[in-house]
């Protein structure tokens, strides 16, 4: 079905719809009463909800100042220290700013712990660290206990296009990232459920979960324009409010699956990576690169610190000691996802994502998709779509076993994706969790 004719949708999916665009309508679009109130003191990324700080109460006392200052040198900001202009570090607490647009609101107060004894309560939070799971029994089943959320990105099929996730190379089938990641979960799934995993996929069709629509979003198009300084055009309103939906509004459902439904110890993002393919995805370019990386949360620009909820939710992260679990999770299945998959280390020129140390693989960068699931993450954005090989690859399909394509014998491009990821993962279990 073409991307602007979406289905007619059920009552239940109405009445969600309606909710969810009260529930996300930002105070600032709200029409203002004659006797209109100050405008809210909040600086929000578009859809997102107000910033509730009482989130991070459970959290009191669970890191030392030591550790937590550790932990925003090296993973909240782009660089060390840039986090000055909204957090203060004393003796006792880190001072929080909690409002960008209200400086006279009292910083919220997050008390250190008074040693690194008194760790957070596990029931605070719904993962576990791998210390936490019961010892292994059985040594063919490394992940056994473990609840794993795979999350194919992006939406796909009638979708890919207005995903710009869409290109098609003269008659063959059109390359769609999103059916990508889907045919790369299904790979990916049993082989976790063999090793002892329970399972979940956040999506397992290419219907969005989110029940919002464009034309839902053509409001608060107008206003994330308007904050980002935009000209408005009709078009601009179209594609701001397309990005809204197939990004924005998508995500922070499965945002909210992942955090009070399926609650899982660790997220599973699943990518294609791409290269400029040109203008015109009819015809696209082809690219020469072909690599790998995975990425950890953390590394947010000064302007997205400025953005409360982006403050907020990756504090609660940091609090959480989320990223620990994660950086350990990305460096274990990058390092296998490279042997699986031969492919070189991707570099990022520029500023928006920071290197780990020992690991030309794995990097910190700020995406919604890592930012809002309240476990650890990895991200993962191996081969270049619009690569020949990779093309090649893609249009041979899935398959078992090996077959030769353009020249070499090997496995289908998503049994060698998943096959990287569950060696990683099995790695990192055996390795962190104690045996009977
Ligand atoms: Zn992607």
């Amino acid at each position: 079905m073409p991307p602007n004719h979406p289905r007619p949708l059920s009552r239940r999916a109405l009445i969600l719809r309606a909710a969810a665009v009260a529930a996300s309508a930002l105070p600032a679009c709200r029409k203002k009463p004659a006797a209109a109130p100050a405008p809210p003191p909040w600086f929000l990324t578009p859809l997102a909800p107000p910033p509730d700080w009482s989130s991070l109460d459970p959290f009191q006392d669970s890191l030392t100042r030591d550790a937590f200052t550790q932990l925003l040198n090296s993973t909240l900001t782009a660089t060390p220290g840039s986090w000055f202009t909204h957090i203060q570090i004393t003796d006792a607490a880190a001072l929080i700013r909690r409002a960008s647009r209200d400086a006279s609101l009292p910083p919220y107060s997050l008390r250190f712990a008074a040693s690194s004894a008194s760790l957070p309560k596990p029931e605070s939070r719904f993962w576990r660290k791998a210390s936490e799971l019961p010892p292994l029994s059985n040594p063919a089943k490394p992940l056994a206990d473990l609840r794993i959320a795979i999350d194919p990105g992006h939406i796909g099929g009638p979708w890919a296009r207005m995903e710009e996730r869409w290109y098609r190379m003269g008659d063959a089938s059109p390359v769609q990232e999103g059916n990508l990641t889907l045919a790369t979960a299904t790979a990916l799934r049993p082989l976790l459920e063999s090793m002892g995993a329970h399972v979940d996929l956040v999506r397992s069709s290419n219907d969005p979960l989110t029940p919002l629509r464009p034309p839902d979003l053509l409001e608060t198009a107008r206003l994330s324009l308007q904050q980002d300084g935009t000209a408005i055009t009709d078009r601009a309103l179209r594609r701001e409010s397309e990005r809204l939906f197939y990004r924005t509004a998508e995500i922070r459902e499965r945002g909210r699956r992942v955090n009070t439904i399926l609650k899982p110890d660790l997220v599973l993002c699943l990518h294609f990576n791409a290269d400029s393919w040109g203008g015109d995805p009819a015809n696209p370019r082809f690219s020469s690169a072909n690599h790998l990386h995975v990425l950890a949360h953390g590394c947010l620009l000064p302007g997205e610190l400025t953005l409360d909820d982006q403050r907020l939710e990756s504090l609660k992260r940091i609090i959480q000691g989320i990223p620990e679990s994660e950086l350990a999770l990305c460096n274990a299945v990058a390092r296998r996802m490279a042997e699986a998959t031969s492919l070189p280390a991707y570099r990022y020129p520029g500023n928006s994502a920071r290197p780990v140390a020992d690991n030309p693989f794995v990097w910190i960068r700020n995406l919604l998709a890592n930012r809002v699931y309240e476990c650890p993450v990895v991200f993962l954005e191996p081969y270049v779509m619009n690569n020949a090989d990779v093309f090649a690859r893609i249009q041979a399909g899935d398959y078992e076993n090996s077959r030769e394509v353009a020249g070499i014998t090997r496995p289908s491009i998503f049994r060698e994706y998943a096959s990287g990821i569950a060696a990683g993962l099995a790695d990192y279990f055996r390795a962190a969790r104690s045996s009977v």
